[in-house]
């Protein structure tokens, strides 16, 4: 094939790309897939990696899916809710350590009163500068409305695989709420608020094609965060114990490795250039000493250090991390001398994506480079 000619003419084409990639093995090819997703990262988004301020406000939830530690039949946890004046300092701090935005995470905890979070958000918007993320799970479209007026900037919500049959499998619909969370997130663009989405990879039972599916569903929702890490075994969970078994197509397991994710997140830069893309926890645990470094050197290009106390750090126990907690390499002073230990900025401010440098009818030109490069190796 010529090289005016190019590969990826189409989704079809882009899917077939992705698809070699993510089996790819030799190491020459890898380094030229990290290099091209670092280069892009540059071209779109920058050397400053954005610190978003990790709050994660409660551990309660009603929901049972079959990965999450956090699931309500985990009887072994001990559960916490923050106070209003807890999350608070944590705002506070991420402020006064210079970051510009504060995740508010949690379990889906009904008894969260909208109202109270709702409050929290002005009080946050009105003392501190920052940009106000949410990551509260399936809420009600009224919840979701009070929140972007109260001031809310962002929402992150993870699809966690377009497999749907396998998604139902892991996730139990609420019978009496079902919610489609790729419909959400759509609600939620529509409401304004900077959306995020993104996968666990190496799920037991998914395959590479529903990966592949999902950097392209990334890209077709043009989100502004996309957030990927492992899948990490938590014992007290039907998934990873083993008592839910899955069984995977002819195409073989997706490995819930470090290099997997690595993959994932490169591909994503190059599907979606100008989204903001964490190095992730979850990542994190499988490396604690370069899994920051390596994941910013391949597209990734921010970093969300946790605000809270150990203790309820501990207890936010959606995977087992007592080894990664136990590391004082995430505090955000070390966090700070990583990223300038590999020659990038700590970023300021609120660090929203920026969007308009891509023409939508096209594909961007980061999947032209992409297809020079899957040229040159095919
Ligand atoms: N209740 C919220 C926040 C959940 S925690 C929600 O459902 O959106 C945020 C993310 O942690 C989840 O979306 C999921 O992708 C990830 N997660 C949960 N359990 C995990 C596990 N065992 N391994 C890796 N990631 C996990």
């Amino acid at each position: 094939m010529g090289a005016e000619q190019p590969l990826c003419r189409n989704e079809a084409d882009l899917r077939k790309t992705i698809l070699d990639l993510l089996r790819e093995e030799d190491p020459g090819r890898l380094e030229e897939l990290w290099s091209v997703a670092d280069r892009t990262r540059k071209a779109f988004v920058g050397d400053a990696v954005h610190l978003r301020g990790l709050v994660e406000i409660s551990n309660r939830c009603g929901r049972q899916c079959a990965y999450c530690g956090l699931r309500a039949g985990n009887l072994t946890l001990e559960r916490f809710r923050m106070s209003e004046e807890e999350i608070l300092d944590c705002a506070r701090e991420a402020d006064r350590q210079g970051m510009g935005t504060v995740v508010l995470q949690g379990g889906e905890d009904y008894g969260l009163p909208a109202e109270w979070i709702a409050s929290i958000i002005r009080r946050i918007k009105s003392e501190t500068p920052l940009a106000v993320t949410l990551s509260l799970g399936e809420r009600p479209q009224e919840e979701l409305e009070t929140w972007r007026e109260a001031g809310a900037d962002r929402y992150f919500l993870r699809f966690e695989t377009s497999d749907e049959s396998l998604y139902r499998a892991i996730h139990p619909l609420l019978p009496d709420r079902p919610v489609h969370r790729v419909e959400m997130l759509q609600r939620l663009q529509a409401l304004g608020y900077q959306t995020g989405s993104g996968i666990m990879i190496g799920i037991p039972g998914q395959g590479y094609e529903s990966i592949a599916e999902d950097i392209l569903l990334c890209r077709r929702l043009d989100l502004d965060m996309i957030g990927v890490g492992p899948w990490v075994p938590h014992p007290q969970t039907p998934l990873g114990s083993g008592r839910l078994k899955m069984t995977v197509g002819p195409g073989g397991q997706v490995p819930n490795s470090e290099l997997m994710t690595y993959k994932v997140i490169a591909l994503m830069r190059l599907c979606c250039p100008e989204a903001n893309i964490p190095a992730t926890t979850a990542l994190a645990t499988l490396d604690p000493d370069r899994g920051y470094e390596l994941a910013l050197g391949r597209g990734a290009n921010v970093i969300m250090p946790n605000m809270a106390s150990m203790e309820y750090r501990k207890r936010y126990e959606i995977y087992p991390k007592q080894d990664f907690l136990s590391r004082t390499g995430s505090t955000v002073q070390n966090i700070k001398t990583r990223i300038r230990s590999i020659g990038r900025t700590v970023g300021t401010g609120p660090g929203a994506r920026v969007a308009g440098s891509l023409k939508r009818d096209v594909f961007p030109p980061a999947a032209d480079e992409l297809n020079t490069h899957a040229q040159c190796w095919s």
